[in-house]
C-alpha cells in the first residue's frame, strides 16, 4: 500500500448505508418512476445512436432544452454527471489549493468534502439551534475568511429549511467571491434564486435531475450562471464528460414538465401530511420545503428509533451521530402507502417506549 496525499488521510468519504427493507426512505429519491412515455421515447432514440462516435461535447440540444425551461440562454447552462460533478467542477475552477470555501453547517456534506478533496481550506459557519442562519453569522464568516466560494443550500439538506431570499441578497452584497446556491430540492419550495442571476453578479444556481425528475439512476445535474462562469467551467471539465445517453435522457425528460409538476404536488401534499402527523407525536419536526423532513424524537433516543424502524422494515437516514444533529433522523417522502407504513411504525415506537 502506498500513502495517499497527506491532506486526504483523514477523509472518510460519503456513505449512505443501504439495508434490505420493504420501505426505503433514506436517500431523497423520487418514490415514483419517470413516465412510461419517457422510457419509450428514450428506447427509440437509443436505438438510433451512433455509438462509435464521441458525444456532442457542447451538449447543445440538452443545454438548449434546459435553457428554454428556465428562460435563459444556453451559454448560461453547464451540465455534468449529477450535480455532484457540477459542484466538483465549480470547486476545481474557483477553489483549490490556497483558496477558501465557506459553508454553513449543518448542510450538504459534499460541499465541504469536495472542497477539501480539491485542496481548499474550508471555513464552517454555524447555524442557530433551529437551523436558521443568522445574518450576523454570515457576515462574520464572510468578513473573517473572505471565501473564494460560499455555499448556501436552499432548501437545505438535511434540515429541509428554505433560505429566505433576503438572506441570499445580503450574501451577494458582501461576498468577495462566487456565491453558489445549491437548489437540488428547489421545485418543492416556494421560491428560487434563479431569477437573481445576472451577467454582472457572481451568483450561480445548481439543479439536479435526481429528485423531481425521478432520474437518480441517470446521474445528471446542471448549473445556471453568467456566461463567463460557464466558459470557465468548460475549460476545466474533462472532454466529452457527458455521454450521449445522458444527454438524450435529460433532453427527453424536459418534454414531461406537467408530469413532473404533478409528482411534485403529490410529494408536497404528502410532506405536509407526514409533518402534521409527526407533530402530533412526541417529536420535534423541522419545517421542510423539500422532499424530506428532519425530525427529532423526544421520548426515545434517535438512534433507537432508527433501529426500531429498521426492525419494522422501514429505512430512514440516521443523522443522530452527525455533528450538530444529535438524535435527528431524516425521512424522505415516499408514496402515500409508504408514508402510512412509516407513520404507523413511528407512532408505535415513540408511544410505547
Ligand atoms: N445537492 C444536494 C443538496 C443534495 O442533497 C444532493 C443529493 N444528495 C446533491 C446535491 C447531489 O445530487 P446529484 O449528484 O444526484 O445530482
Amino acid at each position: 500500500m502506498i500513502p495517499v496525499r497527506d491532506d486526504l488521510r483523514a477523509l472518510e468519504g460519503y456513505h449512505s448505508p443501504q439495508i434490505d427493507v420493504k420501505v426505503r426512505l433514506n436517500t431523497n429519491e423520487s418514490p415514483l418512476p419517470p413516465p412510461a412515455a419517457w422510457r419509450d421515447a428514450l428506447a427509440a432514440e437509443m436505438s438510433r445512436v451512433e455509438w462509435h462516435r464521441y458525444p456532442d461535447r457542447q451538449a447543445t440540444e440538452l443545454r438548449e432544452a434546459i435553457a428554454a425551461l428556465h428562460d435563459v440562454t444556453p451559454e448560461m447552462v453547464f451540465a455534468a454527471n449529477g450535480s455532484n460533478e457540477v459542484l466538483q467542477t465549480i470547486l476545481l475552477t474557483y477553489a483549490g489549493p490556497g483558496r477558501t470555501v465557506a459553508t454553513f453547517e449543518p448542510t450538504y456534506q459534499m460541499h465541504a468534502q469536495i472542497a477539501r478533496v480539491v485542496g481548499s481550506r474550508v471555513v464552517e459557519g454555524e447555524r442557530n439551534a433551529d437551523f436558521t442562519l443568522a445574518a450576523e453569522e454570515m457576515r462574520r464568516v464572510v468578513d473573517s475568511a473572505a471565501p473564494h466560494v460560499v455555499f448556501l443550500t436552499s432548501p437545505n439538506n438535511p434540515t429541509g429549511l428554505v433560505e429566505p431570499a433576503e438572506l441570499v441578497e445580503r450574501l451577494l452584497a458582501i461576498a468577495p467571491g462566487l456565491v453558489v446556491i445549491d437548489e437540488a430540492y428547489a421545485q418543492f419550495a416556494d421560491w428560487s434564486a434563479l431569477d437573481m442571476i445576472d451577467e454582472s453578479r457572481p451568483l450561480v444556481v445548481t439543479r439536479t435531475f435526481s429528485k423531481t425528475w425521478s432520474m437518480a439512476g441517470v446521474r445528471l445535474g446542471y448549473v445556471i450562471g453568467p456566461a463567463w462562469f460557464v466558459r470557465a467551467l468548460e475549460a476545466v471539465v474533462l472532454p466529452y464528460h457527458l455521454d450521449t445517453a445522458k444527454q438524450i435522457a435529460g433532453r427527453l425528460a424536459l418534454r414531461f414538465v406537467d408530469e413532473m409538476d404533478a409528482r411534485v404536488r403529490l410529494i408536497v401534499a404528502e410532506r405536509e401530511r407526514v409533518s402534521a402527523a409527526m407533530r402530533a407525536m412526541p417529536i420535534d419536526v423541522t419545517p421542510s420545503g423539500a422532499n424530506f423532513v428532519l425530525f427529532r424524537p423526544t421520548s426515545v433516543p434517535g438512534r433507537d428509533v432508527w433501529q426500531a424502524l429498521v426492525d419494522r422494515s422501514v429505512l430512514v437516514r440516521d443523522c443522530s451521530g452527525w455533528p450538530r444533529l444529535a438524535d435527528c433522523l431524516r425521512v424522505t417522502i415516499g408514496t402515500p402507502e409508504e408514508n402510512d407504513v412509516f407513520l404507523a411504525a413511528l407512532d408505535e415506537i415513540v408511544a410505547t417506549s
